[in-house]
């Protein structure tokens, strides 16, 4: 179930779409970051403007898009939606900002993989709603300066440490999304349940939520995996945390809610490399992963559930991992 890797077909992105709520209201959890940006979009309707630039950061699933979204939907205002590997050129974003109508909004996705020389026209871009193209080479180039629609751009990345500072500071609110709680992830499944016509009992929520590593993206596709074996081995269009432990355990989701992956990890940490540290490139390599998805999709869940450290000579296996994977501690203690 992890981001990357995994291909996620037309059908299930189309399903996705229809589980996004529209409004800050019916978005669950975020509570600070919902108040912020409330308060954000209320100040710029009762001026009439654009809503100032926006960053979210946070792992893959926790809702940026969705916010993206919702900052469009609730302003009344278009939403244009880009990437940052769309972007490879200077030029790729000169047609994208000038075509912006007033007001609109811009979502750049994987804000932080734009080419450096789209960044620097987006600082002039952001600040000042003007951008200079470059017209002819060498001796005889000169640069035209183009007025923009003042817009609103809404960035999100996973790694917001790799954002440079200028482009960070040009951004009025920046918020992080945290992992949700299992009793939040638990009202995720509840509206999507509807959404889908399935029946889950709050047990059974409970169970899906407690298992979707504190990730909306996920609780949605543990439900639709629950939904199909309802369909098929159990009760049709309603669900019992039978049905939950029977498809979590087919799709290899365990107990706590790691996956293959999240597993593996931790596996090569304690049996292969004993405990750590190893660099990342070394693990990522034994895992035959990308560096870039053990570092910003299974790394951040693994830390924040205080499985695994990040130190400087590399990452290192905590103690509760060691009693997850049923594993002795070398230091013997008692687990
Ligand atoms: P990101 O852009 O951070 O990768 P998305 O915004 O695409 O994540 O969210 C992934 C899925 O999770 C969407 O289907 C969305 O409906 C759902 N989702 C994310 N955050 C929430 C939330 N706070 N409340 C309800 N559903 C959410």
């Amino acid at each position: 179930f992890h981001d990357s890797g995994e291909a996620v077909d037309e059908v299930e992105l189309a399903i996705e779409g229809a589980l996004r709520p529209t409004s800050l209201s019916e978005f669950v959890g975020q509570h600070k970051v919902r108040g912020q940006m409330k308060l954000l979009l209320e100040a710029a309707r009762i001026q009439d403007r654009p809503a100032d630039h926006i960053l979210l950061s946070g792992p893959p699933g926790l809702g940026k898009t969705t916010l993206a979204m919702i900052v469009a939907h609730e302003s009344g205002r278009p939403l244009r939606m880009s990437s940052g590997p769309a972007i490879q050129h200077a030029g790729d974003l000169a047609a994208l900002l000038s075509s912006l109508t007033p007001g609109e909004v811009l979502f750049i996705d994987e804000i932080h993989r734009m080419a450096r020389s789209a960044e620097e026209m987006l600082y002039l871009a952001m600040e000042d709603f003007r951008i200079d193209i470059m017209v002819g080479k060498g001796a005889g180039a000169t640069s035209i300066p183009l007025e923009l629609a003042p817009f609103t751009l809404v960035g999100a990345t996973t790694r917001s440490g790799l954002l440079p500072n200028p482009l960070r500071d040009r951004f009025g609110f920046t918020a992080h999304l945290e992992y949700y709680e299992a009793d939040e992830l638990e009202r995720v499944v509840e509206r999507s349940a509807i959404v889908l016509g399935v029946g889950v009992p709050a047990v059974a929520r409970a169970e899906i939520g407690r298992r979707s590593r504190g990730t909306p993206r996920i609780a949605n596709r543990l439900l639709r995996r629950v939904r199909d074996y309802a369909l098929v081995h159990g009760g049709g269009s309603s669900a019992s945390v039978e049905d939950v432990k029977a498809a979590l355990e087919l799709y290899d989701v365990d107990r706590i809610g790691l996956d293959r992956l999240d597993r593996a990890v931790l596996d090569a940490i304690v049996r292969r490399f004993r405990g750590g540290p190893v660099g990342l490139s070394t693990l990522a390599v034994s895992v035959g992963e990308e560096a870039d998805t053990i570092e910003s999709v299974v790394e951040p869940y693994l830390v924040r559930i205080g499985f695994l450290g990040r130190t400087p000579r590399g990452r290192v296996a905590m103690p509760e991992a060691y009693a997850h994977l049923g594993v002795t501690h070398p230091e013997g203690a008692a687990l």
